[in-house]
C-alpha cells in the first residue's frame, strides 16, 4: 500500500547503519493512534540496536551553502556528533532582509554580515570550512565536486559524505528575457546592494556633467525597479527616501528630473500580501510621485531603455533609464538542475523533498532553504490505507468516535486537513462529515468518507521563498540529525523532537511568524498571523525592533543599530564607494 511504503521510506533514511540489514517499518493502529517505528535484524536473525562501527566512526555531514538554511542548520546541530563540513563561495552569512537598506547607505554592508568561522568557532565538535563552490553532486558514489572561488585558487576537489544537506539558496531569474543578465542589476548578495549603491551615486554625478540636454539628464535620472515583490517595492521606497531627504540636498538642480518607475508585469503588486496593503502601498507611492506600472511585461533590455508589452492591448512601449533594478522572483542554480536530472527529477523547476526534508529519488540527500520546495503527500492518495487504518473494528464503516482517534494524527501528517478545518471555520472532524452528511451522522463508509474530504487537498501550498522558511527548516533539520545520532545509543528509545507525539519525527511544520513590507518614509505595512494588519509608523518600529532582535549576532546587532542611529542624526552618506 502506498501510504505504508511511503511512511517505510521516511523512517529508513533516519535510521542508517552500515551493519542494518533489515529494517521492518510496522504501522498499525494502537492505543488509537497511527504509530511508526523500527527494528533491525542481522543477517542471523538476531536484532541489533546499536551498530558498533557507528560507535567508532562519526558520520561525515556535508553542507552546503552558508545562508539562511544552512547557518540555521549548524547553528542549531550538535557538532559533536559528527564530522561536518561546510562548503559555500562565501565565507560569511548575510541578514538578506536587509539588503535593500544597504543598497542606499542606510545600513553599511558589513553591519549585516557575519563570518561563518565565527559562528562555527561558537560550536563544539569537528565543524570545517572550505570556501568554495560546488560544481556537481554525485549522489551515486557520495561524493560533491568542488572549486575553490579564490581568485589565485581555483582548484578542484572532491568530498565524500555520509550526509549531504545542500542548502545553496537560489538565482535571479530572468525568464530568458534578452538583455536582462548584461544590463540590469539584481538585489542578491550583499556585493550587488554595493554595486547598486554606487551606480545610484553614478547616475546622479552623470547628470551633473556639463553640456548635456535636459533629456540627457532626465534618462540617467530614471530608476527602473522591475518586479513589484517585496523586494521591488522596499528597493523603490528605500530609493525614494534616498533621493529625498539626502541627494536632492546635495544635487538640488536635478531633483525635477529624478523619476522612480516599479514595473509590474501581473495586476497588482505585493501580491502575496493582503490587499489592503497592496492598495496602500500603490496610493503612497503615487503620493510619492513612484510611477506604479501595473500589466507591463518587459519583454527586453537594452544599454538604453527597456521595452515594454502593455496587457491586454499588447501595445509595445518603451523606456530610457539610468539604472534597472531586475527583481522578479528566483530561479533554480544550474548546478542543482543537473543534480535533478541526475535523480529523475528533470520535470521539475525546484528540487523536490518530502516533509522530512529528504530529496525525493536519492538517500541520504537533504535540500531545505530557496533551493527546494517540500512535495506534499495528498490526503487522497492515501485516502483507503488512511480510512482501514481508522477503520479499527474493520467494520467497513468508520465512527466518529474512530474518526476522532486518527485526526490528530492525520493533521500531523496532512497539514492540508487541518488548513481546510480552519478555512470553513470547522472544530474538528465530525463537522467534516456532518457537512457530507447532515447532522444526524454517526458513521461513514469509504465512498462517503472520500467525498468528505476531498475538496481538502485543495489546501496545500508550497511554502514561499523566505528567510523564515529557510531558518525554520535548517533548525528542524539539525534537531532531527541531534536525534538520529543520539537514539543510537539510546535503547530505551529515541527522544521526540518536540512534545509527546507518536511518531519518531515529525514531519516539518512551518510557522508563519508575520511578514512586513517597508514603505517608506518611517512606514512599514506589517501582516501578522491571524491576518492582523498594522500600516503606520508604528509597524515601522516594530519593524526595527523584530530585525534588530533577528540579527545573528551580538556585534551585527549593535552595528545595525548604530546604522540606523546615524541615519536619523546624520543621514546617508552618498561618496561613491
Ligand atoms: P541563501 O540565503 O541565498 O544562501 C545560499 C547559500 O548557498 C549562500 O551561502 C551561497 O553563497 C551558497 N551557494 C551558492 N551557490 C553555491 C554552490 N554552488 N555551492 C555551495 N554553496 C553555494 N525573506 C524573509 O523571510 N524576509 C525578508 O524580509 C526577506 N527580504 C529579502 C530581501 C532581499 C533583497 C532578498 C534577496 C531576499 C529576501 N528574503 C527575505 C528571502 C531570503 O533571503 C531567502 O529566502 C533566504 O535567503 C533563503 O535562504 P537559503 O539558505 O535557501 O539561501
Amino acid at each position: 500500500m502506498r501510504f505504508f511504503s511511503f511512511f517505510e521510506r521516511s523512517t529508513r533514511a533516519f535510521h542508517h547503519s552500515p551493519t542494518y540489514s533489515k529494517l521492518i517499518v510496522l504501522f498499525t493502529v494502537s492505543g488509537g493512534g497511527l504509530v511508526a517505528y523500527s527494528e533491525s535484524k542481522s543477517d542471523n536473525g538476531a536484532y541489533n540496536v546499536v551498530s558498533s562501527q557507528a560507535d567508532a566512526k562519526k558520520k561525515k555531514v556535508v553542507v552546503l551553502g552558508t545562508g539562511w538554511a544552512g547557518t540555521s542548520f549548524l547553528k542549531n546541530l550538535n557538532g559533536s556528533l559528527y564530522d561536518v563540513q561546510v562548503v559555500s563561495p562565501r565565507n560569511y552569512f548575510a541578514f538578506t532582509p536587509l539588503l535593500p537598506s544597504v543598497t542606499c547607505g542606510t545600513v553599511e554592508a558589513r553591519s549585516i554580515v557575519e563570518p561563518i568561522r565565527k559562528i562555527i568557532k561558537k560550536k563544539t565538535g569537528n565543524i570545517e570550512f572550505c570556501e568554495a563552490e560546488c560544481v556537481k553532486i554525485d549522489a551515486a558514489n557520495k561524493k560533491v565536486h568542488c572549486r575553490s572561488t579564490l581568485p589565485d585558487g581555483r582548484k578542484e576537489f572532491l568530498v565524500d559524505y555520509d550526509y549531504l544537506v545542500i542548502a545553496m539558496g537560489a538565482q535571479a531569474n530572468t525568464f530568458n528575457t534578452p538583455g536582462v543578465p548584461e544590463h540590469c542589476h539584481f538585489l542578491k548578495e550583499v556585493e550587488d546592494a554595493q554595486r547598486i549603491r554606487r551606480s545610484v551615486i553614478d547616475c546622479f554625478e552623470k547628470a551633473s556633467l556639463p553640456n548635456l540636454s535636459d533629456e540627457e539628464r532626465k534618462k540617467m535620472l530614471h530608476f527602473v525597479i522591475v518586479g513589484g515583490g517585496p523586494t521591488g517595492v522596499e528597493f523603490a521606497a528605500e530609493l525614494h527616501d534616498f533621493v529625498c531627504e539626502d541627494l536632492e540636498k546635495l544635487y538640488p538642480d536635478l531633483q525635477d528630473l529624478v523619476k522612480i518607475y516599479l514595473i509590474e508585469a501581473g495586476d497588482q503588486i505585493l501580491n502575496m500580501f493582503d490587499k489592503r496593503i497592496s492598495s496602500f502601498a500603490v496610493e503612497k507611492f503615487g503620493r510619492d510621485g513612484i510611477d506604479v506600472k501595473t500589466g507591463y511585461q518587459v519583454v527586453s533590455v537594452s544599454d538604453k531603455a527597456i521595452t515594454m508589452k502593455v496587457r491586454p492591448s499588447g501595445e509595445i512601449t518603451s523606456l530610457p533609464y539610468g539604472m534597472v533594478l531586475w527583481s522578479t522572483g528566483i530561479g533554480t542554480r544550474p548546478v542543482i538542475m543537473d543534480f535533478m536530472k541526475q535523480i529523475g527529477q528533470m520535470n521539475r523547476r525546484v528540487l523536490a523533498t518530502d516533509e522530512w526534508l529528504r530529496v525525493l529519488g536519492c538517500d541520504d540527500v537533504y535540500a531545505l532553504g530557496d533551493c527546494a520546495t517540500i512535495q506534499q503527500r495528498k490526503v487522497m492518495e492515501d485516502i483507503s490505507a488512511i480510512f482501514n487504518l481508522a477503520d479499527k473494528d474493520k467494520s467497513g464503516t468508520l465512527t466518529i468516535e474512530e474518526l476522532q482517534d486518527v485526526i490528530d494524527d492525520i493533521c500531523l501528517r496532512y497539514p492540508q486537513v487541518e488548513l481546510y478545518l480552519k478555512a470553513k471555520q470547522m472544530r474538528n472532524a465530525v463537522d467534516l462529515l456532518i457537512e457530507y452528511k447532515g447532522k444526524e451522522t454517526k458513521e461513514v463508509d469509504i465512498e462517503g468518507f472520500k467525498i468528505a474530504l476531498s475538496q481538502v487537498d485543495s489546501q496545500m501550498k508550497n511554502l514561499p521563498a523566505t528567510a523564515q522558511v529557510a531558518a525554520q527548516e535548517g533548525a528542524y533539520l539539525a534537531k532531527c540529525f541531534n536525534n538520529m545520532e543520539e537514539s543510537e545509543h539510546n535503547p530505551e528509545g529515541p527522544p521526540r523532537i518536540r512534545g509527546s507525539g507518536r511518531h519518531r519525527f515529525r514531519p516539518f511544520r512551518y510557522k508563519h511568524l508575520g511578514q512586513f513590507a517597508p514603505l517608506g518614509g518611517e512606514q512599514t505595512a506589517a501582516q501578522l498571523p491571524g491576518d492582523w494588519i498594522s500600516i503606520g509608523h508604528s509597524s515601522q518600529w516594530l519593524w526595527y525592533s523584530v530585525y534588530a532582535s533577528k540579527q545573528v549576532s551580538w556585534r551585527t546587532r549593535i552595528l545595525v543599530i548604530s546604522n540606523w542611529t546615524w541615519r536619523f542624526i546624520f543621514g546617508r552618506d552618498s561618496s561613491g564607494i
